[in-house]
């Protein structure tokens, strides 16, 4: 029985379970078997009626007193009633409209309980608890389910899977010694004890082996991606032209942005590619760094690349990057939304050399573009393309140098993971004459005097931001009309007789370039707006945001949507709205008002959300894992990143090691889907 083999060759799986496993991504057997459960309900140890704790289900051994007798409270309503002693203790067992249950259920029988006791004084009970016979006294997986499956459908579809399994055998993808060196128990025997364990202890071992085995095979996927670092540099810079780019800037760089080119300028002259992270807060100019860097390398006719997560993004970056580079330099702007007869010009000119910096969204990995000379790829918000899309990119030249932009501070042990031997350079200034943003955190009850404060600048000529909470493509349409919603509310009434804009991800590319030119043009005074705005749209004139629902809103992402006011020589402010009282979204609050530094929200954020959620695989790119969590198993990682280089250095292409290949080329092959958003 081949893994790949559909789940509808299970007995019980027909087409209409088979589309409730779709759902979850469950189409082969393989993926069943990797559906690791999200937790257990512990069948396997018993307790005593009167040692069960306040509020937590537990599992109750005992006899049945009484056979269940049924009540009808009223129409549609039956319940059904008997007692159960565990030899000490007697309770009352209450079951809601379940006839099925109670049939089974007998005098003098022995059967387990699983539910939360309520104790009051003398008396004990439980109400509809599952109810099963002693034979099923054991560890229990919970499934992640989706409507209309419930868990034990799956548990039984896992448990048809891994008898099929047993008889066939699941051949060990991890090197002999690997196994054996880490003290790691074979795969069949994990996957088995991970969905049906015996003991808590089995469940560790499983965990730990099947952990080990991502991580391992996430670090073959990621070292082959990134094994060019080491190779000879291509695009080796002889003369550096930086002043001769700066001579040209309508501003004077600041002493980072100019340290962060030169520290550039080195790598592109040394041995190897260039691999640099520039981390700056919103607003430090990362742009006019990329441009610099690009500057020197284009004069001697090299091409550079910039991949920007949305189309906005792109547009306003090319049309940035155009103005600090000066005519002698030919940007192009390459989206997914150009008519096909306009791409197919542009690919041709990309591919001949006449374009000099290339700057788009995915659209740019596209198979049909190519380049005539590529040796520069800057990747801005990195944090939004996954590994693999970044390094097609990359495979598009000759071991282009690679340039990553990011307001998010990455943490070290992170940016190691993600890019080995990654150099780092930060902007820890700002451009000169920019104030602090004055942010206020109010509820709903002073939206009204918010909006005064927003009018009494509008009629000063500065411009703002209204922004909503719900969002880009793939959100719930319904969500989408909050936005749209505000937008006619306010049109309608508070703003009546000015410019409003309305600005969202489901508008066609077309209309949200249209928008945002009358935006940076003036001619739109406020902005109505989803987070598409979050990153990068640039328009100095613009020093008012009013965020609503601020609570629906991570810290990280407020500041980066803050960070769109506060850009020009005028006083900022930043109004959140929100009515939510709950600790964290107080202490959120409180963060914003108190700081304009990215770094120190960051930090923030991280303590807020825990690790787990700051370090998002999505966040960062990296495929989803399913059992390791990159912090808490970080020791674990550290081996597996060590085994695996030793593994690629016998074996580079894996070509001995087909199964594992297989395996990196499945964990990677997500990424490489997952749409951009
Ligand atoms: P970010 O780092 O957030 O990407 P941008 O590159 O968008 O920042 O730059 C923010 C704004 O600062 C832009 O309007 C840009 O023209 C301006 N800017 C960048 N560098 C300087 C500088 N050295 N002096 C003055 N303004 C600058
Ligand atoms: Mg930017």
């Amino acid at each position: 029985m081949p893994l790949t083999d559909s789940i509808r060759t299970l007995k019980g799986v027909g087409e209409k379970r088979a589309a409730l496993y779709e759902k979850l991504g469950i189409r082969t057997l393989m993926d069943l078997i990797q559906h690791y459960p999200r937790g257990y309900e512990d069948w396997s140890n018993p307790t005593l009626i009167s040692y069960a704790r306040a509020g937590v289900p537990c599992c109750i051994r005992a006899w049945v007193a009484t056979s269940p007798t049924e009540h009808r409270v009223r129409k549609g309503m039956t319940l059904y009633r008997f007692r159960v002693t565990d030899g000490y203790t007697q309770m009352q067992v209450t079951l809601f409209n379940n006839p099925y249950a109670a049939a089974k259920v007998h005098r003098d029988q022995e059967i387990l309980l699983y539910g939360t006791v309520v104790a009051d004084g003398r008396r004990a009970e439980m109400t509809s608890p599952q109810i099963e016979t002693v034979a099923s006294a054991k560890i229990r997986p919970l499934y992640p389910l989706t409507e209309g499956l419930s868990n034990k459908m799956v548990e039984t579809n896992v448990t048809a899977a891994l008898e099929l399994l047993s008889r066939t055998g699941l051949p060990e993808i991890l090197p002999e010694d690997v196994v054996e060196q880490e003290g790691l128990c074979d795969r069949l025997t994990a996957i088995k004890n991970i969905h049906f364990p015996a003991d808590r202890e089995a469940i560790e071992e499983a965990r730990r082996r099947l952990i080990y085995e991502e991580l391992f095979v996430l670090q073959l996927g990621l070292l082959r991606l990134k094994s060019r670092s080491r190779r000879l540099n291509g695009a080796l810079l002889h003369q550096d032209r930086t002043a001769e780019y700066a001579a040209g800037l309508p501003f004077t760089l600041t002493g980072a942005q100019s340290r962060a080119i030169a520290d550039c300028i080195g790598d592109l002259r040394g041995a190897c590619p260039m691999s640099r992270l520039v981390q700056g807060d919103v607003g430090s100019g990362k742009t006019a760094v990329a441009a610099g860097v690009a500057y020197s390398l284009i004069k001697e006719g090299w091409q550079a690349a910039m991949m920007a997560p949305t189309e906005i993004l792109a547009e306003q970056h090319a049309a940035t990057l155009q103005k600090l580079l000066g005519d002698t330099v030919r940007v192009g702007l390459l989206t997914g939304s150009l008519p096909a007869s306009r791409k197919r010009l542009l690919h041709q000119a990309i591919a001949e050399g006449e374009i000099d910096f290339v700057v788009g969204t995915h659209a740019l990995i596209s198979d049909n573009v190519q380049f005539a000379r590529l040796g520069l790829v800057v990747t801005d918000e990195q944090h939004r393309f996954g590994v693999a899309q970044r390094a097609k990119l990359a495979a598009k030249g000759q071991d282009p140098h690679l340039l990553v932009m990011s307001a998010t501070p990455i943490p070290r042990t992170l940016a190691l993971i993600l890019y080995g031997d990654l150099d780092v350079s930060v902007l820890d200034e700002l451009p000169p004459g920019r104030q602090p943003i004055e942010t206020y955190a109010v509820g709903t009850d002073k939206r009204d005097r918010a909006y005064g404060y927003v009018r009494k600048h509008l009629d000063e000529g500065r411009q703002g931001y209204i922004v909503c909470p719900l969002v880009e493509e793939g959100e719930e349409p319904s969500d989408l009309q909050s936005a749209t919603e505000v937008y006619e509310r306010l049109q309608q009434g508070p703003f009546r007789g000015y410019r409003l804009g309305l600005l969202h991800g489901r508008m066609k590319a077309a209309e949200k370039e249209a928008v945002m030119t009358a935006f940076a043009a003036g001619e739109i005074q406020l902005l109505v707006a989803t987070t598409v705005i979050e990153v990068g749209v640039d328009v100095p004139n613009a020093v008012l945001m009013v965020i609503e629902n601020a609570e629906r809103f991570g810290l990280a992402q407020l500041h980066q949507l803050r960070g769109r006011v506060g850009r020009g020589k005028h006083q900022s402010t930043c109004i959140l709205i929100s009515d939510n009282r709950g600790d964290d979204n107080l202490r959120r609050l409180s963060v914003m008002k108190a700081t304009n530094d990215g770094f120190k929200i960051a930090d923030e954020d991280l303590k807020l959300r825990g690790p787990g959620d700051f370090f998002g695989n999505r966040q960062h790119g990296l495929p989803q894992l399913k059992v390791a969590d990159l912090l808490s198993d970080m020791p674990l990682l550290q081996r597996a990143q060590h085994r695996a280089a030793l593994l690629l250095d016998a074996d580079p292409n894996l070509e001995y090691h087909p199964a594992l290949w297989q395996a990196v080329e499945h964990l990677f092959r997500q990424v490489g889907e997952q749409g951009l958003n």
